[in-house]
């Protein structure tokens, strides 16, 4: 298959403003895309060359990537730099260049295939050692040289990892339904399967080759990581029984890293909750996790903790976010900053799917499987249908340095990747108005004045709507940063800027800077308010009016979540209806 098709397509989807246009645009390439080479296509559509899970990606240093252009148009790197500074992005800065320069005849030209493109991007992300920029820069060199304009700027993008064409991972399962299965309504058996393996390419092909059979006996495998099952949330214990139908697990909420740990014979993988492979990053807990097992395979779900080595207690957070992503000085991290491994759930053991299961059994299986030891516990509960001895096992659970609770539906299975009420929090902060956090995207950003001009004056925020894949806005944010973080936001959010909202985005509000949905913060205000600037849970409570939060403060950057990961409109919607019950 020609690059230059899915070049086209890139080029179309850049253009739309509407997500339906997009899946179209999808579906009849997902068509007309030979089967073995599908998977290549929907990485590549997104971007990537591999599911996160793998660990490698795309990420050309962009001097290596310019050194490139100029080995293959023999344009001096100078000249390149200063059209660079005018576009500020090296794709469009390679299609400038190629388009001016002489066409070189066809007959010197190879054209560029999809596999030739994939394969080359690949050797660029595995050179390593000595040698290995040098490499990486031929590698490139050679694409570029064979290169249309328009398809050296996707090249140059791809190859530094910054597609972004904002494509969701849900756009592309409601496109492979339509093309191999006739129809969007049977996106949810194809979402099992992704949300069961984290490979969207892998699900692409099964679907591609076996249609929607295929797909239904797709299984669990040591080493794919599982979407993790996320919880709803409620403000009182009353509340949450009812839902969970008189009774339920309450377990301590720990306040750490989300880590899925998948063990065989051969390995230990550990992997975060959006699927990053952490193995290497926490030897600690592969070796703890290795000790702790007593089965030859198994797939655990938990929460890692730092604790103090000094007094044995709980830490916050923040302490184990420094461990994230840091290649190098991890010996000495694992000394600085150990932690527990508090385990609460056992997916798969020996063969076994335990998904479809009941929590009751999983836990019983898990205590069985998981021998305890002093970095790897089992996670605190009781099962009580009585409010009383909960709210106390609540206390004690804040005392000892855990946030709160999550509570489980006895009878609930894993729902992989989905957010329900089989699991509802209940922490600390939830007692009054809006003193609990939310997670929100920022999709805009409005112009600074006076002390605050060359940067961002404020953000525009937006929730997630799960049903329609979309972003709603919510407020704008402007307080809670510190001056250094204000300075900074310019140029962090230049790689995600775009001349019009972006086609997920619903909003009212006329920013002056859109950006791609990618960044999450974490933010906190006084409380939720009807207005009709805001698309958030438009129409739900009063026609015409959505939801706004009333004066947002930042609390923190959330780059362990990703847009989609977001609070979503309903829970806000939600949180709105409880504050009316308590003012009442
Ligand atoms: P939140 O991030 O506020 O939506 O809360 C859900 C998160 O709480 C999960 O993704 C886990 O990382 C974490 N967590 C802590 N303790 C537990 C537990 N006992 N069961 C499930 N999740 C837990």
């Amino acid at each position: 298959m020609l690059f230059k098709k899915l070049v086209d397509v890139f080029e179309k989807v850049e253009a739309t403003t509407k997500r339906l246009e997009m899946t179209d645009i999808l579906v009849s390439l997902l068509k007309e895309t030979p089967h073995d080479i599908i998977d290549k296509v929907v990485y590549l559509s997104l971007g990537e060359i591999y599911p996160p899970f793998i660990g490698l990606e795309l990420g050309l240093a962009e001097k290596l990537a310019v050194k490139a252009l100029a080995l293959a148009t023999g344009v001096k790197e100078k000249l390149i730099l200063e059209e660079l500074k005018k576009t500020g992005d090296l794709g469009q800065t390679g299609e400038n260049i190629l388009s001016r320069r002489k066409a070189r005849p066809s007959l010197f030209r190879e054209e560029l295939t999809v596999e030739r493109v994939y394969s080359t991007l690949e050797k660029i992300c595995k050179a390593s050692g000595k040698g290995a920029q040098e490499l990486k820069i031929r590698y490139l060199a050679g694409l570029l040289a064979n290169a249309e304009p328009k398809e050296a700027k996707y090249l140059l993008r791809i190859a530094q990892g910054r597609l972004r064409l904002g494509i969701a991972d849900m756009t592309i399962l409601d496109a492979l339904a339509i093309a191999f299965c006739g129809s969007k309504e049977y996106r949810d058996v194809i979402e099992r399967a992704y949300n069961l393996s984290s490979d969207i390419g892998l699900v692409a092909r099964t679907v591609a080759e076996g249609g929607l059979e295929a797909v239904k006996r797709f299984r669990i495998t040591i080493g794919r990581p599982i979407k993790p099952q996320l919880a709803e949330r409620l403000s009182t214990i009353e509340e949450i029984l009812e839902k969970m139908g008189g009774e339920c697990y309450a377990e301590y909420k720990y306040d750490g890293l989300r880590i899925q740990a998948h063990v065989s014979p051969e390995k230990v993988y550990l992997f975060s909750r959006r699927q990053e492979n952490l193995t290497e990053q926490f030897p600690d807990v592969v070796e703890a996790v290795r000790e702790a097992v007593k089965a030859k395979e198994a797939i655990l779900d938990g929460e890692c903790v730092p604790v103090d080595p000094h007094t044995g207690e709980l830490l916050p957070f923040q302490v184990v976010a420094h461990r994230r992503g840091r290649k190098y000085d991890v010996e000495k991290m694992v000394e600085e900053v150990p932690v527990v491994y508090f385990v609460f759930d056992l997916l798969y053991v020996d063969g076994e799917d335990l998904t479809l299961k009941p929590y009751t059994e999983r836990r019983e299986r898990l205590s069985g499987v998981v021998t305890e030891t002093s970095r790897v516990k089992l996670a605190e509960y009781i099962v009580s249908g009585d409010a009383a001895e909960i709210e106390k096992f609540f206390h004690k659970a804040v005392q000892e340095g855990a946030e709160g609770l999550l509570c489980k539906s006895p009878k609930s299975l894993y729902e992989a990747g989905k957010r329900g009420w089989a699991w509802i929090k209940w922490k600390r902060s939830y007692r009054s108005e809006m003193v609990d956090t939310v997670d929100l995207v920022v999709v805009g950003a409005f112009a600074g004045k006076g002390k605050r001009a060359g940067t961002y004056g404020a953000l525009l925020m937006a929730a997630y709507n799960h049903e329609d894949d979309t972003f709603e806005t919510v407020c704008k944010l402007g307080s809670g940063f510190t001056d250094e973080e204000l300075a900074r936001l310019p140029e962090m959010f230049k790689p995600y800027l775009r001349d019009t909202p972006h086609p997920r985005v619903k909003t009212i509000m006329k920013a002056d800077f859109w950006f791609t949905p990618a960044v999450v913060l974490e933010v906190i205000g006084d409380e939720i308010t009807l207005s009709p600037m805001h698309t958030c849970g438009m129409n739900a409570i009063r026609p015409g009016s959505g939801l706004a939060i009333r004066f947002p403060r930042l609390v923190r950057f959330r780059s362990d979540k990703g847009p989609e990961d977001a609070t979503t409109v309903k829970e806000i919607v939600e949180m709105y209806n409880r504050q009316l019950k308590k003012v009442e």
